[in-house]
This record gives C-alpha cells, sequence and structure tokens, in this order.
C-alpha cells in the first residue's frame, strides 16, 4: 500500500460557527471520518492553520476589512482575512467530531507572521514544509485530498500534491469552499482538473 490521506485544516474557525467559515463544513465529518477509518491508507496527515496573532494575512493587521484583495508580493494574498486558528485558541482545535485518533502527522502552516500558507506543502512565497519528502520517504506515491476549504488551503495542497510527482485525488465529497469571491469554487475544481488531479466522489 503506497497511499496516503492528505485532511487539510479541519479546524473549528473554518466550520459553520468559526471566525472564516465554510458553508455546510460540518456535512463532511462523517465523509472524512470514513477515509479515516477506512484502512485505506499506509499514512495521514492533517494539516493545522496556526497563525500567530500579528499575523499579516489579517485585515485586522493591515488596517482593513476581511476579504479585501490584498497582495504584497511577499507571501500576503491574494485576500486579507478575518482573524482565525490563532496558535493555542479554540478556533484552531480541530473538530470534536473529526477522529484525530487516526493522524500519523501534524504540519502546522502559517507560523510566520510575515507569510500566509495555503498549501500543506509550502508557504505562499515557495517556503518548503517539507510534506513532500515526508510523503516520499515513507514511499507513498498516491495522495487523496479532503478538508477546507476547497477553493484556498485544499486546492493550493492538491496542486502541490501532484507537482510533487503524487497521483493525486480529490474527495468532493469529503470537501467544502468558503467562496469569497464568486468563481472562486469553479474555478479551482476547473485548475486542479487541469493538472491532472482526479476528482472524484
Ligand atoms: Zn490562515
Amino acid at each position: 500500500m503506497s497511499r496516503a490521506l492528505l485532511v487539510v485544516d479541519l479546524q473549528n474557525d473554518f466550520y459553520e460557527d468559526g471566525a472564516l467559515p465554510v458553508p455546510e463544513a460540518s456535512r463532511i465529518n462523517a465523509r472524512v471520518n470514513g477515509l479515516l477509518e477506512s484502512g485505506d491508507y499506509k499514512v495521514i496527515v492533517a494539516s493545522q492553520d496556526w497563525h500567530p496573532e500579528n499575523h499579516k494575512s489579517f485585515a485586522v493587521n493591515q488596517g482593513k476589512d476581511p476579504y479585501t484583495p490584498f497582495n504584497n508580493g511577499k507571501g500576503i494574498g491574494p485576500l486579507l482575512w478575518p482573524v482565525h486558528c490563532q496558535q493555542g485558541t479554540p478556533g484552531a482545535e480541530f473538530h470534536r467530531e473529526i477522529k484525530t485518533e487516526y493522524f500519523n502527522y501534524i504540519i502546522r502552516k502559517g507560523t510566520d507572521p510575515e507569510v500566509d500558507s495555503y498549501s500543506a506543502f509550502r508557504e505562499n512565497n515557495g517556503t518548503d514544509l517539507g510534506l513532500a519528502a515526508l510523503l516520499k520517504g515513507l514511499d507513498i506515491t498516491e495522495v487523496d485530498v479532503c478538508g477546507l476549504a476547497l477553493d484556498y488551503c485544499v486546492r493550493f495542497s492538491a496542486l502541490d500534491d501532484v507537482r510533487a510527482g503524487f497521483k493525486t485525488r480529490l474527495i468532493l465529497t469529503a470537501t467544502r469552499g468558503v467562496g469569497a469571491t464568486p468563481n472562486d469554487i469553479d474555478d479551482a475544481l476547473k485548475e486542479m482538473k487541469e493538472a491532472g488531479i482526479l476528482i472524484i466522489e
């Protein structure tokens, strides 16, 4: 068996009652748990958005409104966000329904106040987070990706996964999008398909 599961950012702040809510997020929990319990994966990796309070992706730290388009060319943008997933806060914890005991590894990202990190593989300025090397070291050749949010962290993680040479599948029933701007979700699916990612139920 050479397949891994990458579970992206299943944290309280990305659920319906959270600071950066993804519509219908809680509807994926049963499906995600089914994947976690399936026995189909050699390795299960979870990513966890993990920001310091002075993080520059927070709109308040730029004196702007949340969801404002913003790009400083150095790893912040294309959007600014509400304060979310602050280190050590309840909003940064994994959702209580998720069977986290199946996680073999947790990759924390977004810890540098100057740089956002949508992908679990690298920060938005390109800094490698080590996940591709970890998976290759464990003889993984195929990766299934799920989690939150489809149009940001799942999208960027899946794209980096396929670029790193893994056969990549997006589990559509185990992800939901933010839809911060109208075409985000459709654009994300189109970009992933064109990159060679298989989109399955
Ligand atoms: Zn974040």
